[in-house]
Order: structure tokens, then C-alpha cells, then sequence
């Protein structure tokens, strides 16, 4: 019998991963099978909404037509050619994402933290070359709470424990300040010359979806402008309309020096990510200095531009922006109601709703758990948070029909 025949039940399969894979994520106890637009059926045949979409991977919908076909029609006529020859799809990906996110040159890669990885090498580049900060003195501030991935260097400037701990030695060159705190930043810019970049999530999503207040981005690049240090904006999980805009710092008309994107870029199909530069910054990356065997393969490049053009062609944004109002103001006035959760907050189609709870109690993943019983899936971020983040394809009916699973889940309730 063949290996792929053998998942009879999301037991049986939920065994099999326990047994052979190694064990980095704890997952809901659910077993997906198929997906198609907002939906995901498990291997039971029982149908849920989608309320998470890959951490934002997926805001096309599953298995969007335009983005399976671009995907199979080029897998179909070739995959890989590495970067040690050209293609006939990477330049064409280039100039459209280039000329849809307003920058002069693309960087290719394929998963977030890798994207995260070029930001930081470019930004350090450009310190040396550019900004004449003497060599390994660059130092790149971050913010208190942030989550751009699990690499080496990453974790070095995480303040998540789980992420860090017995992972040492860390990466030097990283100065940590508060979210959502201008004089934090200036203090820091004001008296350090070696700064080199301001590295931040325009909204927090995996530390529990923290909006900063209104005026903290542009602030922030303001500042950044006047001390010559570059904004990295890390819209991995904020961009490609998840938020109500192409991407979160349109709301504050931003321009990052340097803009990194990866989930979403690909609808979920295959792992792209993108660092995007002007010239002046991307011009210090030379030839060998920085690259990956499948960064800007011909898939990843079909897939991308079919991924930005269902974007542009649904209003992706458009619709983000008008449903998440709509959720929040309907849960808003279910809130006064119920002990259960404090508040919900959040920007277009990234919400999170805050469990009256303590951070180290299970109550909001048990919530998930009746969430998904009653047809709807979602996962807590930090303790005691439960992001929503449903596909942006989602229609005005179906969300309300997320809103009234939501609130009867949390009427019935009951806290043992
Ligand atoms: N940056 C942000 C803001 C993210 O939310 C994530 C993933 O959740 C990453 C980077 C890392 O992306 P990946 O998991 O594709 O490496």
C-alpha cells in the first residue's frame, strides 16, 4: 500500500506527524484535507471557515483558480534554472511588483525570515558603504516584542523566551526599544551615530496584533530621515491588503527605505518573499554577496504576479478595510455583553480579540477548540489572544456568519 493511502482519520494522521515529525508547533488537533476560497474541509469531510489563513499566507483564498493555474502552467514548462542563468519569468515579476510597491529594485527569496535576513544584510551593507559607519559597528534597532522569524539572528533580537532560550550564542549589533514609542527612538537615534536601521511590524501581528497609535510610522520615518538611518518596514504578515491597504504604511502614506514581504506574496500557493530598494540602498549588493538557489525561481515568479494581479483585480484591500469594520463594530457591540473577552482591535482583516483571562490560562485556546466545533478556525497568538484573520475573498454574508459563530461560541461558553 502506498504511503499517501494510508490517512483514514485526523487520528490516525495526527498520530503519524507525532510519531516522525519533529515537534516545533503545537496545532490545533484538526487535519486538513482541501481548501477552496475561504474554506477548509478536514479529512473527515467536515467544512470550516478558515479564520487564520496560513498567519496571512493565504488572503486570496485557498487554492485561488488565477494562482493554481499560473502555478501548474509554469511547473509544467520549467521550475528552476537557479540564479546561474537567467529566466524568462523573473524580470517580468520584478518590474510589476517594483512598479506596484513603488520601488526601483526587487531582491527575490522565499520565505519571511529569509526576507528578513536580506533586510538586515542590505541595511549593514549600506552602513559601511554609504552612511561610512566603521566596519561591525552597525547597529539595527528593533522593537520590544517583535516577531520577524526564527533564524539565528532573528532570535538574537526576539524577547519571546520560548523562541530564544538554548539557542545562544546570539548575534551581536541589535539595540531593543519600546513599540509604539517615538521618544524611545529619538533617544536612541539622538545618541548612538552607528545606527544604521529601524527595523518594525506596522502592526504587531504575532505579538497579539498591537496597533501602534496613529502617527507612529510616519514619526518614525521622519526621525529616521533626520538621522540618515534606514525605516525596514516588515509587512511579511501586515502586507498584500491583509490590513485594508496594499500594504499597512499606505495608512500613514510612508515610503520604507527598505520593504519586505513574504506570506501573501504568493497567496498562500508556494514560499516568495521580496525585499524591495531604491538604488541607492539595493545598488550595495553586488554580485555573490547575498543569494539562494531558489530565490526568484520561474514558479515563484508566475505565482507572484498572479498573486499581486487577484490583489488588484478583487479590490482585495477595498474589501478588507469595509469587512473589518464591520467585524469589529459587530463584535464591539456583543463585547458589553459577555465576561468573556476584554476588547477586539485590529486594522482591515487583521483583528484580535482579548480573553478575560489570565496570559497563562488555556481559556483562549479552549475557545478555539469550541470555535472549531462549531465550524471556524482559529488559533491564539500570545496566551490569552485570539487572532482573526480570515481570507480577504470573504463575502460580506459569510463574515457575518463568522461573527454569529463567534459570539454563540463564546454565549455557550463555560469556563471549568
Ligand atoms: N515577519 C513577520 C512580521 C512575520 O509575521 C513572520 C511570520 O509570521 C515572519 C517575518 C517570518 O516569516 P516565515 O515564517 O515565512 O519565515
Amino acid at each position: 500500500m502506498s504511503i499517501l493511502e494510508n490517512i483514514t482519520s485526523s487520528k490516525d494522521a495526527i498520530a503519524l506527524e507525532d510519531k516522525h515529525g519533529a515537534h516545533n508547533y503545537h496545532p490545533l488537533p484538526v487535519v486538513l484535507s482541501k481548501g477552496e476560497g475561504v474554506y477548509v474541509w478536514d479529512v473527515e469531510g467536515k467544512k470550516y471557515y478558515d479564520f487564520l489563513s496560513a498567519y496571512s499566507a493565504v488572503n486570496q483564498g485557498h487554492c485561488h483558480p488565477k494562482i493554481v493555474n499560473a502555478m501548474t502552467e509554469q511547473a509544467k514548462t520549467l521550475t528552476l534554472t537557479s540564479r546561474a542563468f537567467y529566466n524568462d519569468m523573473l524580470g517580468k515579476y520584478e518590474k510589476y511588483a517594483t512598479e506596484t510597491f513603488h520601488f526601483d529594485k526587487l531582491l527575490p527569496m522565499n520565505t519571511g525570515a529569509e526576507a528578513v535576513e536580506t533586510a538586515l544584510k542590505i541595511c549593514r551593507k549600506w552602513a559601511y558603504e554609504e552612511k561610512g559607519i566603521v566596519e561591525n559597528n552597525a547597529e539595527i534597532v528593533v522593537c520590544e516584542n517583535n516577531f520577524h522569524g526564527r533564524t539565528t539572528t532573528i532570535i538574537s533580537f526576539s524577547n519571546d523566551p520560548v523562541a530564544r532560550k538554548n539557542f545562544g550564542p546570539y548575534t551581536d549589533g541589535f539595540i531593543k526599544i519600546e513599540y509604539d514609542n517615538l521618544s524611545a527612538l529619538e533617544e536612541v537615534l539622538k545618541s548612538n551615530t552607528n545606527v544604521a536601521g529601524f527595523l518594525v511590524e506596522p502592526i504587531q501581528g504575532e505579538a497579539g496584533v498591537y496597533v501602534p497609535s496613529e502617527g507612529y510610522l510616519s514619526g518614525a520615518k521622519a526621525l529616521c530621515e533626520k538621522y540618515n538611518v534606514l525605516f525596514i518596514a516588515d509587512e511579511v504578515q501586515t502586507g498584500i491588503a491583509r490590513t485594508g491597504k496594499m500594504i499597512a504604511v499606505d495608512y500613514e502614506e510612508v515610503k520604507p527605505d527598505i520593504l519586505i514581504l513574504g506570506k501573501a506574496l504568493s497567496g498562500g500557493a508556494y514560499p516568495v518573499s521580496a525585499v524591495l530598494a531604491d538604488d541607492r540602498i539595493m545598488g550595495v549588493i553586488r554580485p555573490g554577496n547575498h543569494g539562494s538557489t531558489f530565490g526568484g525561481n520561474p514558479i515563484a515568479a508566475a505565482v507572484a504576479i498572479a498573486a499581486l494581479e487577484v490583489v488588484k483585480e478583487e479590490k482585495l484591500a477595498e474589501n478588507a478595510f469595509e469587512l473589518g469594520e464591520l467585524f469589529r463594530d459587530e463584535l464591539n457591540k456583543f463585547i458589553p455583553h459577555t465576561d468573556l473577552v476584554n476588547s477586539v482591535r485590529g486594522k482591515g482583516l487583521l483583528n484580535a480579540i482579548l480573553i478575560n483571562d489570565s496570559e497563562d490560562s488555556s481559556t483562549a485556546w479552549d475557545i478555539c477548540m469550541a470555535l472549531k466545533e462549531n465550524g471556524l478556525l482559529a488559533k491564539p497568538t500570545h496566551g490569552n489572544i485570539i487572532r482573526f484573520a480570515p481570507p480577504l475573498v470573504m463575502t460580506k454574508e459569510q463574515l457575518l456568519d463568522c461573527v454569529s459563530i463567534i459570539i454563540k461560541t463564546l454565549k455557550e461558553f463555560k469556563n471549568d
